[in-house]
């Protein structure tokens, strides 16, 4: 069985928070990792109420320094001084991250020294496997795409790679003492067990990579699409409806409904999250959701402290 990846929509709202939506953050959890993406005003309350704790995170990824996305960090950080956060956090983010930290430091003051902080700026340029590869653990790596929105700004994907694993029931058949003859089986060498051959490669199997994208605050461009290429899940901004002209789109550097689903389409996505919604639709979110679906079937749009498994 595959580990799962959960990821919590922390907040859903975009520049002004409602009674629904707080600002954009989103917790995704694989094994011991806990990265959090984005931060906006809040998070750590939000956190509490999903029943999360925010000292488990470990890595933060900012997609850019609009306050809607960022504003919970000042906060975050304190809670981190006063819990006595003693492991390395990893922090990423556009262009201007280092100063933009010194300048959330300044706000927290006294005790962020205690911190052990590593900051990294990512510009999101093309490389040989794609986008700009963020971090690479092994298992999983991050990669990112730069978007198009009126400051410097960041798309990430999240990336189990693909895996061999063995075949736990074929194995149990076998019947085999717990020996050195299972690492050779489990690198697909045949082996001699009992007299009788056992084949280490008709017992693996390949479990299929995992992806999840995240494509904040931007205009429609291409590197959203390869950002999200073929992407399992793909969260993505939905400021507003279909309705709003295109001047008003362009200018405000965001998506509508349909061009988030566009983009989906484009990138042949299996499943789309609408997020950061405009307060204006509150009420009606449902609306967003059915002029999202007239171009891509499988959308939703998740709630605060909802959860989605992979
Ligand atoms: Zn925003
Ligand atoms: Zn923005």
């Amino acid at each position: 069985m595959a580990e799962r990846i959960e990821l919590t929509f922390l907040g859903t709202g975009s520049a002004i928070p409602t009674v629904r939506r707080n600002h954009m953050a989103m917790l995704l959890k694989y094994k011991a990792e806990n990265i959090l993406v984005d931060c906006g005003e809040g998070t750590q309350r939000q956190f509490r109420k999903a029943g999360l704790n925010p000292c488990k995170v470990t890595k933060i990824l900012i997609t850019h320094w609009h306050g809607d996305h960022v504003f919970g960090l000042p906060g975050i950080l304190q809670t981190l001084i006063l819990n006595g956060y003693n492991r390395k956090l990893e922090i990423y983010g556009p262009r201007g991250t280092k100063e933009w930290i010194r300048k959330y430091f300044d706000v927290v003051g006294r005790g962020v020294e205690k911190l052990d902080i590593q900051i990294k700026e990512v510009r999101g340029r093309k490389s040989e496997r794609g986008g700009e590869i963020v971090f690479d653990e092994g298992e999983y790596f991050v990669e990112a795409y730069e978007m198009d929105h009126d400051c410097p700004a960041i798309g990430y994907s999240f990336v189990v790679k693909e895996k061999k694993r063995m075949d736990v029931e074929k194995l149990k058949a076998l019947n085999i003492p717990n020996s050195p003859l299972m690492a050779r089986l489990a690198k697909g060498e045949t082996v001699e067990i009992n007299g009788k051959r056992a084949d280490g490669k008709k017992l693996l199997y390949v479990e299929d990579a995992r992806k999840i994208s995240f494509v904040m605050d931007t205009r429609v461009c291409d590197n959203a699409v390869e950002l999200s290429r073929n992407a399992d899940l793909l969260v993505i901004e939905s400021t507003y409806s279909k309705q709003e002209s295109e001047e008003l789109l362009e200018k405000r550097a965001h998506l509508s409904s349909v061009e988030a689903a566009g983009i989906a389409k484009k990138a042949k996505a299996t499943a789309l999250a609408l997020v950061h919604l405009s307060q204006r639709y509150e009420g009606i979110p449902k609306v967003i959701r059915d002029e999202a679906r007239g171009v891509f079937e499988n959308v939703v749009v998740p709630e605060d402290l909802e959860s989605i498994e992979l």
